[in-house]
Protein backbone atom coordinates (compact mmCIF):
# COMPACT_ATOMS: atom_id res chain seq x y z
CA UNK A 1 0.00 0.00 0.00
CA UNK A 2 1.26 3.12 -0.90
CA UNK A 3 2.19 6.03 2.06
CA UNK A 4 -0.14 8.25 0.77
CA UNK A 5 -3.30 6.57 0.15
CA UNK A 6 -5.01 7.24 3.50
CA UNK A 7 -4.58 12.01 2.14
CA UNK A 8 -6.83 13.33 -0.48
CA UNK A 9 -4.54 14.57 -2.86
CA UNK A 10 -6.45 16.14 -5.82
CA UNK A 11 -4.91 14.67 -9.05
CA UNK A 12 -4.62 16.26 -11.85
CA UNK A 13 -4.07 16.29 -15.27
CA UNK A 14 -0.42 17.08 -16.43
CA UNK A 15 1.27 18.07 -19.51
CA UNK A 16 0.48 14.91 -22.23
CA UNK A 17 3.91 15.46 -23.84
CA UNK A 18 5.83 13.71 -21.24
CA UNK A 19 8.15 10.95 -23.42
CA UNK A 20 9.52 8.60 -21.49
CA UNK A 21 12.34 6.32 -22.46
CA UNK A 22 13.98 3.42 -21.05
CA UNK A 23 17.53 2.68 -20.88
CA UNK A 24 19.42 -0.25 -20.60
CA UNK A 25 21.53 -0.32 -17.41
CA UNK A 26 23.18 -3.73 -16.61
CA UNK A 27 22.48 -4.42 -12.83
CA UNK A 28 19.41 -2.29 -12.57
CA UNK A 29 15.90 -3.46 -12.98
CA UNK A 30 15.06 -0.40 -14.28
CA UNK A 31 16.27 3.37 -15.50
CA UNK A 32 13.98 5.34 -17.04
CA UNK A 33 14.28 9.08 -18.69
CA UNK A 34 11.69 11.44 -18.37
CA UNK A 35 11.69 14.77 -20.98
CA UNK A 36 8.62 16.97 -21.26
CA UNK A 37 9.45 19.92 -23.54
CA UNK A 38 6.24 21.63 -22.26
CA UNK A 39 7.71 21.88 -18.75
CA UNK A 40 11.13 21.61 -19.48
CA UNK A 41 11.50 18.70 -17.42
CA UNK A 42 14.72 16.58 -18.16
CA UNK A 43 15.32 13.81 -15.42
CA UNK A 44 16.44 10.13 -14.87
CA UNK A 45 14.76 7.87 -12.01
CA UNK A 46 17.06 4.60 -11.35
CA UNK A 47 14.80 1.73 -9.67
CA UNK A 48 18.16 -0.86 -8.72
CA UNK A 49 16.60 -3.01 -6.86
CA UNK A 50 13.05 -4.33 -5.63
CA UNK A 51 14.00 -7.69 -3.85
CA UNK A 52 13.34 -6.51 -0.29
CA UNK A 53 10.18 -3.88 -1.09
CA UNK A 54 9.80 -0.82 -3.62
CA UNK A 55 12.47 1.40 -4.70
CA UNK A 56 12.11 4.39 -2.35
CA UNK A 57 15.21 7.54 -2.90
CA UNK A 58 15.01 10.87 -2.91
CA UNK A 59 14.12 13.43 -6.21
CA UNK A 60 17.43 15.38 -6.27
CA UNK A 61 17.99 18.49 -8.54
CA UNK A 62 21.75 19.26 -9.84
CA UNK A 63 22.96 21.74 -12.93
CA UNK A 64 24.85 18.31 -14.69
CA UNK A 65 27.58 19.23 -17.19
CA UNK A 66 25.87 16.22 -19.44
CA UNK A 67 23.14 13.42 -18.93
CA UNK A 68 26.19 11.15 -18.63
CA UNK A 69 26.94 13.07 -15.58
CA UNK A 70 23.30 12.56 -13.84
CA UNK A 71 23.49 8.83 -14.82
CA UNK A 72 26.85 8.17 -12.79
CA UNK A 73 25.09 10.11 -10.35
CA UNK A 74 21.63 8.62 -9.68
CA UNK A 75 23.13 5.13 -10.50
CA UNK A 76 25.33 5.61 -7.92
CA UNK A 77 22.59 6.98 -5.54
CA UNK A 78 20.36 4.25 -5.90
CA UNK A 79 22.59 1.57 -5.65
CA UNK A 80 23.23 3.20 -2.41
CA UNK A 81 19.64 3.37 -1.34
CA UNK A 82 19.72 -0.19 -1.56
CA UNK A 83 22.21 -0.72 0.70
CA UNK A 84 21.58 1.57 3.18
CA UNK A 85 17.71 0.02 3.58
CA UNK A 86 19.45 -3.58 3.21
CA UNK A 87 21.09 -3.24 6.48
CA UNK A 88 18.06 -1.03 8.22
CA UNK A 89 15.82 -3.55 7.70
CA UNK A 90 13.42 -0.76 6.12
CA UNK A 91 11.45 -3.14 4.03
CA UNK A 92 12.51 -1.09 1.02
CA UNK A 93 14.77 -1.14 -2.13
CA UNK A 94 17.12 1.08 -3.52
CA UNK A 95 15.94 4.12 -5.99
CA UNK A 96 16.80 7.57 -6.98
CA UNK A 97 15.95 10.10 -9.19
CA UNK A 98 17.50 13.08 -10.70
CA UNK A 99 16.26 16.34 -12.10
CA UNK A 100 18.53 17.85 -14.65
CA UNK A 101 19.11 21.84 -14.14
CA UNK A 102 20.03 24.69 -12.20
CA UNK A 103 16.93 25.26 -8.89
CA UNK A 104 17.43 28.62 -9.06
CA UNK A 105 16.10 28.96 -12.75
CA UNK A 106 14.10 25.93 -13.67
CA UNK A 107 11.92 25.13 -10.92
CA UNK A 108 8.29 25.53 -11.80
CA UNK A 109 4.61 23.73 -10.83
CA UNK A 110 4.44 22.62 -14.51
CA UNK A 111 7.69 20.68 -14.01
CA UNK A 112 7.00 19.35 -10.84
CA UNK A 113 3.38 18.09 -12.23
CA UNK A 114 5.60 16.90 -14.98
CA UNK A 115 7.72 14.43 -12.41
CA UNK A 116 4.72 13.24 -10.36
CA UNK A 117 4.08 11.77 -14.13
CA UNK A 118 7.08 10.14 -14.31
CA UNK A 119 7.07 8.35 -10.95
CA UNK A 120 3.57 7.52 -11.34
CA UNK A 121 4.01 5.65 -14.57
CA UNK A 122 6.81 3.11 -12.55
CA UNK A 123 3.72 2.32 -10.65
CA UNK A 124 4.81 2.07 -6.98
CA UNK A 125 7.92 0.56 -8.34
CA UNK A 126 9.64 3.57 -6.98
CA UNK A 127 8.48 5.83 -4.65
CA UNK A 128 9.94 9.86 -4.25
CA UNK A 129 11.23 11.90 -1.31
CA UNK A 130 13.21 14.83 -0.27
CA UNK A 131 16.89 15.35 -1.16
CA UNK A 132 19.45 17.75 -1.93
CA UNK A 133 17.42 21.12 -4.13
CA UNK A 134 14.18 19.87 -3.56
CA UNK A 135 11.97 20.63 -0.34
CA UNK A 136 8.47 19.72 1.16
CA UNK A 137 6.46 22.09 -0.90
CA UNK A 138 8.06 20.59 -3.54
CA UNK A 139 6.72 17.06 -3.34
CA UNK A 140 3.27 18.50 -2.37
CA UNK A 141 2.95 19.25 -5.72
CA UNK A 142 3.97 15.87 -7.25
CA UNK A 143 1.60 14.63 -5.19
CA UNK A 144 -0.88 16.22 -7.59
CA UNK A 145 0.26 13.82 -10.17
CA UNK A 146 0.91 10.45 -8.42
CA UNK A 147 0.50 9.04 -4.59
CA UNK A 148 3.98 7.68 -4.75
CA UNK A 149 5.23 10.16 -2.78
CA UNK A 150 6.71 10.06 1.13
CA UNK A 151 8.23 12.60 3.53
CA UNK A 152 5.78 14.74 3.43
CA UNK A 153 4.38 17.25 6.86
CA UNK A 154 2.69 15.26 9.26
CA UNK A 155 -0.85 16.67 8.96
CA UNK A 156 -0.15 15.65 5.06
CA UNK A 157 0.05 11.72 6.58
CA UNK A 158 3.56 11.82 5.90
CA UNK A 159 6.52 11.40 8.35
CA UNK A 160 7.43 15.11 8.38
CA UNK A 161 11.46 16.24 8.52
CA UNK A 162 13.69 13.08 8.30
CA UNK A 163 16.69 15.27 9.66
CA UNK A 164 16.05 15.06 13.45
CA UNK A 165 15.60 11.11 13.25
CA UNK A 166 19.16 11.25 10.89
CA UNK A 167 20.96 12.97 13.92
CA UNK A 168 19.51 11.03 16.35
CA UNK A 169 21.18 7.81 14.87
CA UNK A 170 24.35 9.43 14.15
CA UNK A 171 24.46 10.76 17.89
CA UNK A 172 23.77 7.34 18.98
CA UNK A 173 26.29 5.99 16.57
CA UNK A 174 28.92 8.25 17.29
CA UNK A 175 28.40 7.14 20.92
CA UNK A 176 29.09 3.71 19.87
CA UNK A 177 32.07 4.10 18.33
CA UNK A 178 33.18 5.88 21.88
CA UNK A 179 32.63 2.79 23.51
CA UNK A 180 34.33 0.76 20.82
CA UNK A 181 37.58 3.32 21.01
CA UNK A 182 37.52 4.38 24.63
CA UNK A 183 35.46 1.48 26.73
CA UNK A 184 33.40 4.57 27.35
CA UNK A 185 30.34 5.61 25.05
CA UNK A 186 30.12 9.06 27.10
CA UNK A 187 30.33 11.94 24.86
CA UNK A 188 31.55 13.91 28.48
CA UNK A 189 34.61 15.40 27.48
CA UNK A 190 34.98 14.17 24.14
CA UNK A 191 36.18 16.61 21.28
CA UNK A 192 33.98 16.40 18.05
CA UNK A 193 34.50 18.53 15.02
CA UNK A 194 31.41 18.37 13.10
CA UNK A 195 32.08 19.80 9.16
CA UNK A 196 28.72 21.20 7.73
CA UNK A 197 26.33 22.88 10.66
CA UNK A 198 22.53 22.61 8.36
CA UNK A 199 19.68 19.98 9.21
CA UNK A 200 21.52 17.23 10.77
CA UNK A 201 24.71 18.97 11.56
CA UNK A 202 22.79 21.54 14.17
CA UNK A 203 20.39 18.88 15.36
CA UNK A 204 23.93 16.81 16.50
CA UNK A 205 25.46 19.16 17.85
CA UNK A 206 23.05 19.94 20.15
CA UNK A 207 22.53 16.72 21.44
CA UNK A 208 26.42 16.53 21.30
CA UNK A 209 26.84 19.86 23.07
CA UNK A 210 23.87 18.60 26.12
CA UNK A 211 25.44 15.72 26.74
CA UNK A 212 28.79 17.28 27.81
CA UNK A 213 30.42 17.13 24.42
CA UNK A 214 33.03 19.55 22.91
CA UNK A 215 32.35 20.15 20.05
CA UNK A 216 33.47 22.70 17.16
CA UNK A 217 31.96 23.15 13.59
CA UNK A 218 32.55 24.57 10.67
CA UNK A 219 30.22 25.62 7.99
CA UNK A 220 30.44 27.64 4.23
CA UNK A 221 27.73 29.60 5.34
CA UNK A 222 29.22 32.32 8.43
CA UNK A 223 26.46 33.90 9.40
CA UNK A 224 24.21 30.82 10.23
CA UNK A 225 27.57 29.49 11.57
CA UNK A 226 27.92 32.53 14.24
CA UNK A 227 24.20 32.37 14.68
CA UNK A 228 24.12 28.93 15.84
CA UNK A 229 27.66 28.45 17.96
CA UNK A 230 25.98 31.29 20.25
CA UNK A 231 22.77 29.44 20.66
CA UNK A 232 23.80 25.88 20.41
CA UNK A 233 26.94 26.74 22.46
CA UNK A 234 29.60 25.02 19.88
CA UNK A 235 33.03 26.76 19.11
CA UNK A 236 33.08 27.88 15.27
CA UNK A 237 36.08 26.73 13.37
CA UNK A 238 37.29 27.50 10.26
CA UNK A 239 36.44 25.48 6.93
CA UNK A 240 39.64 24.62 5.81
CA UNK A 241 40.78 23.67 9.59
CA UNK A 242 37.96 21.34 10.45
CA UNK A 243 39.31 18.58 8.90
CA UNK A 244 42.91 18.13 10.01
CA UNK A 245 42.15 19.70 14.16
CA UNK A 246 42.70 17.30 16.45
CA UNK A 247 39.45 16.01 18.11
CA UNK A 248 38.01 12.81 19.10
CA UNK A 249 35.57 12.71 16.67
CA UNK A 250 35.44 13.66 12.82
CA UNK A 251 31.80 14.03 11.63
CA UNK A 252 30.99 15.38 8.30
CA UNK A 253 27.75 16.73 8.05
CA UNK A 254 28.14 18.27 4.72
CA UNK A 255 29.74 17.10 1.62
CA UNK A 256 30.24 13.14 0.12
CA UNK A 257 33.69 12.24 -0.91
CA UNK A 258 35.77 14.12 1.57
CA UNK A 259 37.50 10.51 2.80
CA UNK A 260 40.60 10.47 -0.11
CA UNK A 261 44.85 9.68 -0.42
CA UNK A 262 44.99 13.55 0.41
CA UNK A 263 42.42 14.39 3.90
CA UNK A 264 42.97 10.57 5.38
CA UNK A 265 46.67 11.18 5.91
CA UNK A 266 45.56 15.08 7.63
CA UNK A 267 43.12 13.44 9.96
CA UNK A 268 43.77 13.98 14.11
CA UNK A 269 40.96 12.05 14.76
CA UNK A 270 40.65 8.75 16.28
CA UNK A 271 36.89 7.88 14.77
CA UNK A 272 35.00 9.45 11.55
CA UNK A 273 31.40 9.04 12.42
CA UNK A 274 29.18 11.65 10.40
CA UNK A 275 25.80 12.05 8.89
CA UNK A 276 27.32 13.05 5.14
CA UNK A 277 26.46 10.08 2.27
CA UNK A 278 29.26 8.79 0.10
CA UNK A 279 31.66 10.04 2.48
CA UNK A 280 34.88 7.90 0.83
CA UNK A 281 35.82 8.95 -2.41
CA UNK A 282 36.80 5.45 -3.70
CA UNK A 283 36.03 2.04 -1.87
CA UNK A 284 39.78 1.65 -0.85
CA UNK A 285 39.69 4.70 0.99
CA UNK A 286 37.83 2.14 3.78
CA UNK A 287 41.50 0.55 3.74
CA UNK A 288 43.69 3.86 4.11
CA UNK A 289 41.08 4.80 7.11
CA UNK A 290 41.67 1.25 8.88
CA UNK A 291 45.09 1.52 8.03
CA UNK A 292 45.70 4.65 10.11
CA UNK A 293 44.17 3.34 13.32
CA UNK A 294 41.05 5.40 12.87
CA UNK A 295 37.66 3.87 13.18
CA UNK A 296 35.15 4.60 10.51
CA UNK A 297 31.24 4.51 10.95
CA UNK A 298 30.31 3.30 7.78
CA UNK A 299 28.17 6.18 6.06
CA UNK A 300 25.05 4.49 4.86
CA UNK A 301 24.88 2.66 8.40
CA UNK A 302 25.09 5.63 10.80
CA UNK A 303 22.97 8.12 8.55
CA UNK A 304 19.71 5.40 7.99
CA UNK A 305 18.31 7.43 10.39
CA UNK A 306 15.88 9.13 8.18
CA UNK A 307 15.05 6.35 5.82
CA UNK A 308 14.38 4.58 8.95
CA UNK A 309 11.64 7.20 9.38
CA UNK A 310 9.90 7.20 6.33
CA UNK A 311 9.94 3.48 6.05
CA UNK A 312 7.51 3.44 9.05
CA UNK A 313 4.73 4.72 6.86
CA UNK A 314 4.15 1.64 5.35
CA UNK A 315 3.32 -0.03 8.68
CA UNK A 316 0.26 -1.27 8.97
CA UNK A 317 -1.72 1.66 10.41
CA UNK A 318 0.89 4.30 9.11
CA UNK A 319 3.22 6.62 10.87
CA UNK A 320 3.93 6.04 14.21
CA UNK A 321 7.02 7.78 16.00
CA UNK A 322 7.71 5.28 18.75
CA UNK A 323 8.09 2.57 15.77
CA UNK A 324 10.60 4.77 14.24
CA UNK A 325 12.62 5.74 17.69
CA UNK A 326 13.03 2.34 18.30
CA UNK A 327 14.04 1.23 15.43
CA UNK A 328 16.77 3.91 14.88
CA UNK A 329 18.01 2.73 18.30
CA UNK A 330 19.45 -0.11 16.52
CA UNK A 331 22.29 1.57 14.70
CA UNK A 332 24.62 1.50 17.37
CA UNK A 333 24.31 -2.82 17.37
CA UNK A 334 24.57 -2.78 13.53
CA UNK A 335 27.69 -0.73 14.01
CA UNK A 336 29.12 -2.96 16.77
CA UNK A 337 28.30 -6.01 14.97
CA UNK A 338 30.05 -4.02 11.38
CA UNK A 339 32.83 -3.58 13.63
CA UNK A 340 33.18 -6.72 14.90
CA UNK A 341 32.92 -8.70 11.46
CA UNK A 342 35.68 -6.00 10.42
CA UNK A 343 38.12 -7.26 12.68
CA UNK A 344 37.56 -11.00 12.37
CA UNK A 345 37.73 -10.82 8.80
CA UNK A 346 40.22 -8.26 8.98
CA UNK A 347 38.71 -5.87 6.10
CA UNK A 348 37.41 -2.37 6.63
CA UNK A 349 34.03 -1.53 8.22
CA UNK A 350 33.04 -0.48 4.83
CA UNK A 351 33.44 -3.31 3.17
CA UNK A 352 31.94 -5.29 5.56
CA UNK A 353 28.69 -3.64 6.01
CA UNK A 354 28.99 -3.35 1.79
CA UNK A 355 29.15 -7.24 2.13
CA UNK A 356 26.27 -7.24 4.48
CA UNK A 357 23.73 -5.86 2.39
CA UNK A 358 24.61 -7.74 -0.22
CA UNK A 359 24.08 -10.68 1.64
CA UNK A 360 20.99 -9.53 2.67
CA UNK A 361 19.59 -8.92 -0.82
CA UNK A 362 21.27 -12.05 -2.26
CA UNK A 363 19.49 -14.30 0.27
CA UNK A 364 16.34 -12.43 -0.27
CA UNK A 365 15.83 -13.08 -3.71
CA UNK A 366 16.99 -16.29 -2.97
CA UNK A 367 14.31 -17.03 -1.14
CA UNK A 368 11.81 -15.75 -3.50
CA UNK A 369 13.11 -17.92 -6.27
CA UNK A 370 12.63 -21.03 -4.25
CA UNK A 371 9.30 -19.69 -3.29
CA UNK A 372 8.43 -19.28 -6.87
CA UNK A 373 9.47 -22.83 -7.37
CA UNK A 374 7.65 -24.35 -5.04
CA UNK A 375 5.52 -27.56 -5.80
CA UNK A 376 2.69 -26.21 -7.56
CA UNK A 377 3.76 -22.92 -9.15
CA UNK A 378 6.60 -24.78 -11.39
CA UNK A 379 5.80 -24.01 -14.99
CA UNK A 380 2.49 -21.76 -13.70
CA UNK A 381 2.45 -18.16 -15.34
CA UNK A 382 4.63 -16.10 -12.68
CA UNK A 383 6.30 -18.98 -11.31
CA UNK A 384 10.02 -19.77 -11.76
CA UNK A 385 9.67 -21.00 -15.39
CA UNK A 386 11.87 -24.42 -14.26
CA UNK A 387 9.31 -26.60 -14.63
P1 LIG B 1 22.03 20.75 4.75
O1 LIG B 1 22.06 21.24 3.36
O2 LIG B 1 20.94 21.18 5.67
O3 LIG B 1 23.41 21.07 5.49
C1 LIG B 1 24.66 20.98 4.89
C2 LIG B 1 25.51 22.10 5.46
O4 LIG B 1 26.85 21.93 5.03
C3 LIG B 1 25.07 23.49 5.01
O5 LIG B 1 24.92 24.32 6.14
C4 LIG B 1 26.21 23.94 4.11
O6 LIG B 1 26.43 25.35 4.18
C5 LIG B 1 27.38 23.20 4.71
N1 LIG B 1 28.52 23.01 3.81
C6 LIG B 1 28.53 22.76 2.48
N2 LIG B 1 29.78 22.64 2.04
C7 LIG B 1 30.59 22.79 3.11
C8 LIG B 1 31.97 22.75 3.30
N3 LIG B 1 32.82 22.52 2.29
N4 LIG B 1 32.47 22.95 4.54
C9 LIG B 1 31.64 23.19 5.58
N5 LIG B 1 30.31 23.23 5.46
C10 LIG B 1 29.79 23.04 4.24
O7 LIG B 1 22.06 19.14 4.63
P2 LIG B 1 21.63 18.08 5.73
O8 LIG B 1 20.22 17.68 5.49
O9 LIG B 1 22.05 18.55 7.08
O10 LIG B 1 22.53 16.84 5.30
C11 LIG B 1 23.92 16.84 5.55
C12 LIG B 1 24.55 15.64 4.88
O11 LIG B 1 23.96 14.44 5.38
C13 LIG B 1 24.34 15.59 3.37
O12 LIG B 1 25.48 15.03 2.78
C14 LIG B 1 23.16 14.67 3.20
O13 LIG B 1 23.18 14.02 1.94
C15 LIG B 1 23.41 13.68 4.32
N6 LIG B 1 22.19 13.03 4.80
C16 LIG B 1 21.16 13.77 5.24
C17 LIG B 1 20.01 13.15 5.71
C18 LIG B 1 18.85 13.95 6.23
O14 LIG B 1 17.94 13.34 6.84
N7 LIG B 1 18.82 15.25 6.05
C19 LIG B 1 19.93 11.74 5.70
C20 LIG B 1 21.03 10.99 5.28
C21 LIG B 1 22.14 11.65 4.81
Amino acid sequence: MPPNSGGQPSFVTVSQTLQITDLSVPGYERVVRGKDPQSGLHAIIAVHDTTLGPALGGLRMWPYASEDEALFDVKRLSRGMTFKSAVAQTGLGGGKAVILGDPKKIKSEALYLAMGRLVDALGGKYITAEDVNTSVQDLEVIRRATRYVTGLERKDGGSGNPSPYTAYGVFLGLKAALGQVFGNDSPKGRTVNIQGIGAVGSALARRLVEAGAVVRAADKNQERLQQLAKEIGFQPIDEAAVLSAPCDVFAPCALGAVLHDQSIPALQCKIVAGAANNLLLEPRHGKVLADRGILYAPDYVINAGGIINVSVEFHPGGYDEKVSLAKIERIPQALVELWTIAKQERIPPSDAADRLAERIVADARGKKKAASCGPGNQGKPGGCGCG
